[in-house]
C-alpha cells in the first residue's frame, strides 16, 4: 500500500461535526449582517501579487514573509493567494466603478492564507468575516462597525471580548512623529533587536508593536503619535468615541495599537480576549481612506474590519456555543425491488413539502436498516416491503416514545408525517 497523502501543514480539514457548528455561526453571522445593511460581495481566492505589496506595504509581516506567491507557469504572471480580503475588496469595488454610485456596506467571508508558523489560534489558511465600508468619511461609521462587533458578541453569548481603540492621525502626523520615532530610537538603537533594527527607518511604528519583553521599557517611554494629532483628527476620534460611550460600549485606548498593515489612518481597534491564549485578537480594523486611491481609484474614505473565524469558533465554544445536529425528519427503510422504487417515490414527495428525509442506500434486511433509522436520530420511519408497495401503502413507525406502526396511504404519508411530528412537538412542549 502507498503512503497516505496529508493536507498541507496548517491547513485544516473541518469534519462535519465541526462543519456544522460553523454552519450555525455562518446563520447566526449572516443575520447580524443583514441587519445593518450589509450586503455580500465575493472575490477571487487569487490575486496579483502587486495587489497586496501595494496594499499592505512591502515592509510587513505578511509581504515581507507569509504570502503564498507563485508564478503562473502558463503566463508567467506574478501571483498570490490573498493572505486578507481588505485589498481584493477595493480592487473590485475600483474595476466595477461601485464607489461612482456612491456608497457602500459590504461584506465577505473565506479563507485567507499566510504562511506562519501553525498554533493554536495561527494557521495558514484561516478563514476570516471581513466588514467594509467604502465611501464614508465620518467618525460615524468607524463607530457603526464597532457597534456591530459589539452586537455579534452579544449574539452569540460572548462576554469576554474587549475593545482596544486608537488614532492613527493623518498621514502628515504620522510623518512627524515618525521622524520623532527615528531619533528616539537611533538615540538607543543599542538596545534594539535585530527586527528593530531592520525596521528603524523602513517602518519604525511598527516597533511599537513588538512583543519582545525586553523592549517594552524602551516602546512604553517613547514619542507617542498620541501628542501629535491635530485638530481635525481629534475632532474625528473624539466623534467615534461619543457615539461608543452613547451605546454603552466600553473601550481602552491603546496608544501602541498602530496595526500589522501599511494602510490605516486614524480609527484603529482591536477585539482582544485573555481566553485564547497568546492568539487572542479575534477581530481588528480601522480606517484606510488613502486605500482606494493607493490602487488606483477615485479617492474615496473607507473603513472595515476582519474577524478570525477560528478564534471566534474557539471562544464561542468555550462559552457553550454548539450546532443544533441536522436530524432527518424521516427515514425511509424498504426491502424489495418494487419497494426501493416506492421508496424513492415517497422520500421525494416528502421533501416536497418541506421535510428531511434519509433514504436508505445500500441494502440490508429489515432490522439492519431500522438500526441505521434509530442511530439517524430521526424521530419517524417509514417502512415499505413489496406486498406495502403493490398495495400503495406504507408503514409509518414511530422511533421514540410510544405509538404503533400504522398502515398509511402513499397520499395521505406527508399528512400523517406532518402530525406525528407536530404531536410529538407539542409532547415536549408540554413536558417542559
Ligand atoms: P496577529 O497579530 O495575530 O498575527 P494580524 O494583525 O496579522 O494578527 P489581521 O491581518 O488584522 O491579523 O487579521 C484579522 C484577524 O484575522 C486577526 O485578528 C485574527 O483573528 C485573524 N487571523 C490573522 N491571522 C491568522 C492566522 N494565521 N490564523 C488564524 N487567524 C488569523
Ligand atoms: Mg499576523
Amino acid at each position: 500500500m502507498s503512503q497516505s497523502l496529508q493536507a498541507v501543514r496548517g491547513m485544516n480539514d473541518i469534519l462535519p461535526d465541526d462543519a456544522e457548528i460553523w454552519e450555525h455561526f455562518e446563520d447566526i453571522v449572516r443575520d447580524w449582517l443583514r441587519s445593518y445593511g450589509y450586503r455580500p460581495i465575493r472575490m477571487p481566492i487569487v490575486e496579483p501579487t502587486p495587489l497586496f505589496k501595494r496594499a499592505i506595504g512591502e515592509v510587513t509581516d505578511i509581504v515581507e514573509k507569509e504570502m503564498y506567491s507563485f508564478v503562473d507557469a502558463l503566463n508567467g504572471e506574478a501571483l498570490t493567494l490573498r493572505p486578507e480580503g481588505t485589498a481584493s475588496c477595493v480592487r473590485a469595488a475600483i474595476q466595477h466603478k461601485m464607489l461612482h454610485t456612491g456608497s457602500h456596506r459590504l461584506y465577505y467571508q473565506g479563507p485567507m492564507f499566510r504562511h506562519e508558523r501553525p498554533q493554536k489560534g495561527r494557521y495558514r489558511q484561516f478563514h476570516q468575516i471581513g466588514v467594509e465600508a467604502l465611501g464614508f468619511p465620518g467618525p460615524d461609521i468607524d463607530a457603526e462597525l464597532i457597534l456591530m462587533c459589539a452586537r455579534l458578541w452579544d449574539d452569540l453569548g460572548l462576554d469576554d471580548v474587549k475593545l482596544e481603540l486608537n488614532s492613527l492621525g493623518s498621514s502628515e502626523e504620522r510623518a512627524q512623529h515618525r521622524a520623532a520615532l527615528i531619533a528616539y530610537l537611533e538615540r538607543h538603537v543599542g538596545q534594539l533587536d535585530e527586527d528593530g533594527k531592520r525596521r528603524l527607518h523602513t517602518n519604525p511604528l511598527r516597533i511599537l508593536d513588538t512583543k519582545n519583553p525586553a523592549l517594552q521599557d524602551l516602546v512604553e517611554a517613547a514619542p507617542r503619535l498620541a501628542d501629535f494629532l491635530g485638530e481635525a483628527s481629534l475632532r474625528h476620534f473624539d466623534g467615534v468615541q461619543a457615539i461608543l460611550k452613547d451605546a454603552g460600549v466600553p473601550y481602552k485606548i491603546n496608544h501602541r495599537l498602530v496595526r500589522g498593515l501599511d494602510y490605516y489612518n486614524l480609527t484603529v481597534f482591536e477585539w482582544v480576549t485573555t481566553r485564547l491564549g497568546a492568539q487572542g485578537t479575534v477581530c481588528a480594523g480601522g480606517r484606510y481612506d488613502g486605500l482606494v486611491e493607493m490602487l488606483g481609484g477615485k479617492p474615496a474614505p473607507a473603513a472595515g474590519y476582519a474577524m478570525g473565524i477560528e478564534r471566534l469558533l474557539a471562544l464561542w465554544r468555550e462559552s457553550g456555543g454548539e450546532a443544533e445536529r441536522a436530524q432527518p425528519d424521516v427515514y425511509v427503510v424498504h426491502v424489495g425491488e418494487q419497494a426501493q422504487r416506492m421508496a424513492f417515490r415517497a422520500s421525494e414527495a416528502l421533501r416536497g413539502y418541506g421535510f428531511a428525509v434519509l433514504t436508505h442506500c445500500g441494502g440490508g434486511s429489515f432490522k439492519s436498516q431500522m438500526k441505521k433509522a434509530d442511530a439517524s436520530g430521526a424521530p419517524l420511519a417509514v417502512v415499505i416491503g413489496d406486498d406495502e408497495a403493490a398495495e400503495g401503502v406504507v408503514g409509518l413507525k414511530p422511533l421514540r416514545g410510544p405509538g404503533a406502526q400504522q398502515r398509511i396511504s402513499i397520499d395521505g404519508l406527508a399528512n400523517a408525517v406532518a402530525e406525528r411530528l407536530f404531536s410529538e412537538e407539542d409532547e415536549q412542549d408540554g413536558s417542559l
